[in-house]
């Protein structure tokens, strides 16, 4: 194999690393990807009969606070002042997410100053006060009314798992807050990719150094890689052991996408549905996320229905459920992991860790910083450090 570097999977932490491998430190790139299109989940296309760019494998939100991430994102593309704000239905009445100083007064019926929301917040989560579990660090963090409309059904659709037996962290990615600002992120830089997020994923690959194979999954090809070339696997971290400490949890999505025959469904990009007895967690429209496209029909709209359920084998690995099991088998193979010479893990799938785009970009960067750039330039062993922990 012709080749300095296999990187397996061309999501964007695998793009990350075969373009600074290949563009900073001149090495033959070659990655592999068993799907039929680069990207991984951030890939979108257009949908054929209007033309609106839907992302496939779920709506794709970029917003970072890491400039070197932000400096380098740019490198590939301009982006859109799109800031992203979301709603949530309940009983029929519309709230704004994340929870503001506008839901508590929308929830509760009057009009309360910051001070005020705070100290009734504050009396109504007084009940918790060690959080040890998603719904012990949401009723400290938003008291108990608050958490059974918005996150309780929510959740259990989402996770399908009492919220007790879910980790904290998963409700700490929401903001709280007691101002009117309803932006879903508060991160320093947001927004879209001007022309889409294909046109960006293609442009890291498009460099004379990187060959990019499609439908190649790497356990078929794993007896002529192995041993002679490095590899940086970010794919499944249980799959690369053959399970052999057993299969850690994910959880999958299923999207029902539709095209109506209006100009807007539902006025917004994202909608949330709070209700247990409906049965999928939100609808996007995907026009609301460009409202800059001119060329998107004015009589018609593409809207996908999100549902959730636990990932059988063969089911696409969303997001690591992560219970205490899943922590135990995940150590068990991190230890593997570091006794596997010549082989980086990264990414989502390669260190079971929900990362959103940004940090999958940031992660790549310092592994080539710490692992890549004194192997490939100052002649270090690649002596796996294990999984990024
Ligand atoms: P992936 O994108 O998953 O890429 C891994 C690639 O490896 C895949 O293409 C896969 O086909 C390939 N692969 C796996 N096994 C093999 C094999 N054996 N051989 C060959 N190829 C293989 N992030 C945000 O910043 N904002 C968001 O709004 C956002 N929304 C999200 C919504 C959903 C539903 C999901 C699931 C994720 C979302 N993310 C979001 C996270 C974002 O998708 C990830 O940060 C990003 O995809 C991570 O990139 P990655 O390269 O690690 O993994
Ligand atoms: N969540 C909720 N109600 C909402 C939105 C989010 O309960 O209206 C909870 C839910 O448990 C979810 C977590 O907050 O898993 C993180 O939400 P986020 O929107 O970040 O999830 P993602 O977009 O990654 O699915």
């Amino acid at each position: 194999m012709n080749v300095d570097l296999v990187v397996v999977g061309a999501g964007f932490f695998g793009l990350t690393v075969a373009e600074r491998c290949a563009a900073d430190l001149g090495l033959r790139v070659l990655v592999l990807d068993r799907r039929d299109h680069i990207g991984g989940n951030a890939y979108s296309e257009a949908e054929p009969e209007t033309g609106i760019e839907v992302h496939r494998y779920g709506a794709h939100l970029f917003h970072t606070s890491n400039e070197r991430v932000w400096e380098y994102a740019n490198r590939f593309t301009a982006f859109t002042g799109y800031q992203h704000r979301v709603f949530s239905t309940f009983k029929g009445r519309v709230y704004s997410m994340p929870i503001n100083l506008g839901t508590i007064c929308e929830y509760f019926g009057r009009a309360f100053s910051p001070d005020e929301a705070r100290a009734l917040i504050a009396e109504q989560a007084a009940e918790v006060t060690n959080p040890s579990n998603l719904e012990e660090k949401a009723v400290s963090l938003i008291g108990r009314p608050l958490y059974e409309a918005f996150i309780r059904g929510y959740t259990a659709k989402q996770w399908q798992t009492d919220p007790k037996d879910l980790p904290a962290e998963i409700i700490t990615r929401l903001p709280v807050r007691y101002t009117f600002d309803n932006r879903y992120f508060n991160d320093r830089y947001e927004g879209l990719p001007v022309d889409g997020y294909t046109a960006w994923l293609e442009r890291m690959a498009d460099h004379p150094n990187v060959e990019v194979r499609l439908e190649t999954d790497f356990f078929d090809l794993r007896d002529d890689v192995a041993g002679n070339v490095p590899v940086v696997y970010t794919g499944a971290l249980d799959r690369y052991f053959d399970y052999a400490e057993g299969e850690l949890g994910w959880r999958t999505l299923d999207f029902e996408m539709e095209v109506k025959a209006t100009g807007d469904f539902q006025g917004t990009p994202v909608m949330n549905y709070a209700d247990e007895d409906v049965p999928y967690t939100r609808i996007h429209e995907f026009r609301h996320f460009h409202p800059e496209r001119a060329h998107y029909p004015s009589d018609k709209t593409v809207i996908m229905r999100e549902y959730s359920r636990f990932a059988a084998r063969g089911d696409e690995p969303y997001y690591p459920i992560n219970t205490g099991e899943d922590r135990s088998r995940l150590l068990a193979y991190r230890d593997m992991a570091r006794r596997e010479d010549g082989v980086l893990f990264g990414g989502r799938l390669g260190t079971y860790k929900y990362l959103d785009m940004h940090m999958a970009i940031a992660s790549a960067l310092s592994m080539v910083d710490n692992r890549l750039r004194p192997h490939f330039v100052e002649g270090e062993r690649l002596i796996s450090g294990g999984v990024d922990e």
